[in-house]
């Protein structure tokens, strides 16, 4: 007997190659069948869903949901799993002062599959310049320790994927303290052998020199912001250095945010074929009520901007699983999978997108959150 059956809905699955009508039946927690027509009578509960996109619930990369402790945080059910993100990375809001909160007070209890990168400042994201009083994690290079950042992590290597630092001169003594955040960040990174994500805009650092302490693996966030240290020069040219980071396995993720995503960059970008891995909002509380709003918003952009739905859902499915070393175990629906599901309205209009320069560009097509299913329960059960 199943515990869940979604019936008569679009599968779009693009590790399996799947875009068909197909039933999801889920047990213990797990993703149990995928069929034609399974007998509503086989599953305790069901979920009719004709007419509605059924996908492995959405990974988002980089969020920012230490709520109350960090000033960027939100709460992470409502922003995430509410709609349709059964798993996401907080990117670096704890350091090693403030992770023991962050797990006890917000990953062991919220009911999102939450993982987060270490920030390489001891404070994480406490303060910042839209806060009173305005300190960046970076202003003391006394709050960079590689030593305390490695213990945390070796303590917490459940949850913990990797190390963030963000480069920007405004957090960093005016970009006195950045070359030395991106040193130790890399040598925190190494010692545990796991990924470091890197945020560029405004940094003083030349991107080549970013990029060039950047590894397989490693993740180039808000890569189509449109400030400095930017992936295109100054006529508009991907950097050379950029397509020799991706050659070597470097990672590019949209980190949307409030000040990281121009359609203008993205458009620029990908006609010049640079695609980015995986597709991320970095919700936080200064774009939670726009222009981010929330990842399936996020993917809606890339539709307006050409790219196809399989290949958009990738970025949020497939490739941050891959990502996270989490293949076949996450943002699958594979029989044995985690039975995270989400199902989405494609709806068809007219829809007004805003991104963080301000520019409003009219799509056809967006994705609406409706149902959420977490390790095979129902959180969300929309209209
Ligand atoms: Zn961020």
């Amino acid at each position: 007997m199943y515990e869940l059956l979604l019936k008569g809905g679009r599968v779009l699955d693009p590790t399996q190659g799947l875009d068909e009508e197909l039933d999801v039946a889920l047990a213990g927690g797990k993703v149990a069948r995928l069929a034609p027509r399974i007998p509503a009578e086989e599953a305790k509960e069901v979920l009719e869903v004709p007419g509605k996109l059924v996908t492995p619930g959405l990974i988002d990369m980089h969020v920012h949901v230490f709520a109350g402790v960090s000033h960027y945080g939100v709460d992470v059910d409502p922003g995430c799993l509410a709609k349709g993100v059964t798993t996401a990375l907080d990117a670096g809001s704890a350091g090693s002062q403030t992770f023991p909160g962050f797990r006890r007070y917000i990953i062991d209890v919220c009911a999102t599959r939450l993982f987060a990168l270490l920030n390489i400042s001891a404070i994480g994201m406490v303060t910042g310049m839209e806060s009173t009083p305005a300190v960046g994690e970076l202003e003391e290079i006394r709050y960079l320790h590689t030593g305390a950042a490695i213990q945390t992590i070796e303590e917490n290597r459940d949850v913990i994927l990797g190390v963030k630092v963000r480069l920007s001169s405004y957090l960093a003594r005016d970009g006195q303290n950045e070359r030395q955040a991106l040193k130790l960040a890399r040598e925190a990174a190494d010692a545990v052998q796991l990924p470091l994500m890197i945020h560029t805009p405004d940094s003083s650092l030349p991107l080549e020199d970013i990029l060039a302490m950047m590894k397989e693996g490693d993740i180039l966030t808000h890569c189509f912001h449109g400030r400095r240290a930017g992936i295109l020069d100054e006529r508009g040219k991907v950097r050379g250095a950029v397509r020799k980071a991706i050659e070597r396995g470097v990672l590019l993720d949209v980190g949307h945010g409030v000040g990281s995503f121009t359609f203008q960059t993205a458009t620029t970008a990908m006609a010049q074929g640079i695609m980015p891995s995986t597709i991320s909002s970095d919700l936080h509380r200064y774009n939670i009520n726009g222009p981010v709003f929330d990842l399936a918003t996020t993917v809606s952009k890339f539709l307006l901007l050409g790219v196809p739905l399989d290949e958009a859902l990738k970025r949020v499915t497939t490739h941050p699983a891959r990502a996270l070393k989490m293949e076949g175990q996450i943002g699958t629906l594979k029989e044995g999978a985690e039975g995270d599901v989400a199902v989405f309205e494609l709806a068809e209009g007219e829809f007004s997108f805003v991104d963080t320069a301000g520019e409003e560009r009219i799509g056809h097509q967006k994705l609406i959150p409706v149902h959420v299913i977490r390790g095979g329960k129902i959180y969300r059960k929309g209209n």
